[in-house]
């Protein structure tokens, strides 16, 4: 069993969902982010949210995997001010709805006033409705960036144990575990931190804090990230418990203190049934029989 607690699903296929659920993935966070480009009204936030806890979740059901959101301004857009303010009045909107299991992704792009500001503002947010915190950190100076992240949430008196800190690498790993933050790290193909490389830092930093994602979204990117990296673990000979720790269980820990992400969730999730509808809608097009598990006359997905 694992768990990809990053993958913006919304800008994945069925075949994506279908190779996921082949894979073993039970359970899926999908942080809100922006969309590749900017938007330019609030109205596409609001949107956006309603898809993440009500669509998608919908959607990813109809293929057998369990699908959590995070809810948050992203770095990105929290530089265009004016919009910003709006988004932060939808926010308490959002938090407190079902399958929301963090705030996030938020914390640093550019390391910009706007973003501290907003940064600033989620993390009171997160700790006034008591979720945890994902924090993205920045792919430009990204070491410094990651001190800061944890600098600001220390100073708005967030427990480091309810902040997940992504996109780690080997220079930012060993501050962010001594700080007792759960270490996330993301693995994109055909890049420095690939599969490999996560290998080598079980092996030096054990699995106690640390946390695999794909963080795959509509870029150059692998929805089976956490079972490929585990199944290379395996075959490098980490134990088969911090493979567990990394792939799936932190993950749980880390995000379950939100209340809304329970093991029982996936392991009591009622069949696959794609003749089930969301507001009137289908994930079938026309002429396809749906999967129905349980029944043997369909076209079913088993584990
Ligand atoms: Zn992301």
């Amino acid at each position: 069993m694992f768990i990809d607690p990053h993958i913006h699903v919304s800008s994945r296929t069925t075949d994506d969902y279908e190779a996921m659920q082949r894979a073993g993935i039970k359970a899926i966070i999908e942080p809100a982010f922006w969309l590749g480009q900017p938007r330019t009204k609030v109205g596409s936030f609001q949107d956006y949210f309603n898809s993440l806890v009500g669509w998608e979740r919908f959607r990813a059901s109809q293929f057998g995997i369990k699908h959590y959101c995070t809810i948050g301004l992203n770095s990105k857009e929290a530089n265009n001010e004016a919009l910003a303010e709006e988004v932060m009045e939808l926010l308490p909107l959002y938090v407190g709805k079902e399958g929301v299991v963090a705030v996030g992704e938020i914390g640093y792009d550019d390391q910009t006033k706007a973003e501290d500001k907003y940064y600033r503002l989620q993390l009171d947010l997160a700790k006034e409705v008591n979720l945890p915190v994902m924090i993205h950190t920045p792919h430009r100076d990204k070491k410094r960036g990651t001190i800061k992240s944890m600098d600001v949430s220390e100073e708005h008196g967030l427990d480091p144990s309810m902040v997940v800190v992504d996109h780690n690498n080997e220079e930012t790993v060993r501050e962010v575990v001594d700080r007792g933050y759960w270490a996330a790290f993301t693995i994109y193909p055909h890049t420095k931190m690939g599969s490999e490389r996560m290998v080598e830092i079980i092996r030096q930093y054990g699995a106690e804090r640390i946390i695999v994602d794909s963080a795959a979204d509509w870029g150059i990117s692998d929805p089976l990230a956490v079972p490929k990296t585990a199944k290379l673990m395996k075959e490098k000979g980490i134990e088969d418990e911090l493979i567990h720790l990394a792939c799936y269980q932190n993950a749980l820990t880390a995000y379950g203190h939100s209340g809304q992400m329970k093991e029982s969730d996936w392991l009591n999730a009622e069949p696959i049934d794609q003749r089930k509808k969301l507001s009137g809608n289908t994930v079938l097009r026309g002429g396809q029989s749906p999967k129905v598990e349980g029944d043997s006359s369909s076209d079913i997905i088993e584990n």
